[in-house]
């Protein structure tokens, strides 16, 4: 069981007195994040006197969003016994849609994965036929993980192509064809009835690692190297969005020995000449048939010459493109994760090339590591997401109503 930590969980608004709103739903943020583990702190954080969190806690406990367990650090007097997330309140579901692949758990709402497996599916399908596939995936998951039973309370979708974050539609993404504008969002939840959270992978992968691999490292950039190339952007603990394209590097141009135009239209972006798609281009022009980044990392492994050469130009051109994005942001980490970073050629060539050129100042603490969480990396992003948005919501003043 993976223990996903939910420290960096939005903090609700403090408001002028130092202290938080007091609705049921604070009071059960408060214990998500792991601040507010007795009633006493609660009270202290909330603001709420004392009297009316007993009352609300009690509440919590009988509508099975809150349970006590063992007992919590002394003060004098009586040990308090520690509020947790009930398991059973719920559960959410994480996908992560790749160009051949769907990567899926279940999590429970404390952020345990309790459930993960892959199913074969192709992004190239078209976004009806991979939305209907992905909804039955998730019905499967759920009678797989035996929570059918439990409310599914969320969806996160992570997509490998650029999302608005408004509209939650993929935009103009470059190996999705007939993707433009789809609407993933509505129509998951049209299918499956429940609050879905879509975001690119990229910023999954960086959510995901921050969270579970380098929880206190701030800022961090996240590389996704795999059939495409993108990167998340962690900025004092939060994802770095932008208007919804920060942290896309795949169009960046770089200087390449031969001229390749991109699917974008413009020539020689970085994806077009280093991304695991653009590899295996290479390669069959050459009459070398490869027909996935992961056969192509096989290949790496086995020591094939041209495709260890190629693959290390590859490290080196993703490597230049980072070299001014480091100076720029200095952040503690740069995580590289996808397909391409089980390939030690492209690791030693992207460090190379950052270590080669970036300032002395904006490498002395960097850490330039592959990911800790690996391929569950967006996964776990999406999954910490829509646990945000769920923690957030109104769910649990919802869930009371009915009660009170
Ligand atoms: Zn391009």
């Amino acid at each position: 069981m993976l223990f996903l930590s939910l420290a960096c969980l939005r903090m609700p608004a403090v408001n002028g007195s130092g202290t938080l709103g007091g609705t049921a739903g604070d009071l059960v943020r408060l214990v998500a994040m792991g601040h507010g583990r007795s009633r006493a702190e609660l009270a202290r954080l909330s603001g709420m006197a004392p009297s009316s969190v007993s009352l609300r806690v009690e509440e919590l406990i009988d509508a099975g969003l809150l349970r006590e367990d063992g007992e919590g650090a002394s003060r004098g007097g009586r040990r308090p016994r520690q509020l947790r997330l009930h398991e059973s309140a719920g559960v959410v579901v994480a996908a992560d849609v790749g160009s051949h692949h769907v990567r899926m758990a279940v999590m429970d709402l404390a952020g345990r994965v309790l459930l993960t497996h892959e199913l074969p599916g192709e992004i190239a399908e078209g976004p009806e036929a991979v939305t209907e596939r992905l909804a039955g995936h998730v019905r499967l998951t759920l009678r797989q993980a035996q929570v059918s039973d439990l409310p599914l309370l969320g969806i996160g979708v992570g997509m490998p192509g650029p999302v608005d974050p408004a509209s939650a539609k993929v935009v103009a993404p470059s190996r999705m064809p007939g993707w433009n504008d789809y609407p993933v969002r509505e129509r998951l939840t049209e299918l499956l009835g429940v609050r879905v959270v879509v975001e690119n992978d990229a910023n999954l992968m960086a959510v995901g690692e921050h969270r579970y691999g380098w929880p206190g490292r701030d800022n961090l950039m996240a590389v996704k190297a795999g059939t495409g190339i993108g990167c998340g952007i962690i900025a004092s603990g939060r994802l770095h969005r932008g208007r919804g394209a920060a942290g896309d590097i795949s169009h960046v141009p770089v200087h390449a020995a031969q001229r390749v135009t991109c699917s974008c239209g413009h020539s020689d972006c970085l994806e077009a000449h280093a991304s695991g798609a653009a590899l295996c281009r290479t390669l069959r022009a050459q009459g070398i048939e490869v027909s996935s980044t992961g056969r192509l990392v096989e290949l790496v492994n086995n020591g094939v010459p041209e495709v260890t050469n190629l693959v290390r130009n590859a490290g080196r051109l993703a490597g230049q493109v980072l070299t001014p994005l480091v100076n720029f942001f200095n952040p503690d980490v740069v995580v590289l994760g996808g397909g391409l970073s089980a390939a030690e050629p492209f690791i030693a060539a992207v460090r190379g090339a950052i270590y080669e050129r970036c300032l002395p100042l904006a490498t002395r603490d960097l850490e330039i590591a592959t990911t800790v969480t690996g391929q569950d990396a967006c996964m776990l992003g999406a999954g910490s997401v829509v646990l945000d948005e769920v923690l957030t919501s109104n769910w649990v003043d919802e869930t009371l109503t009915p009660r009170s």
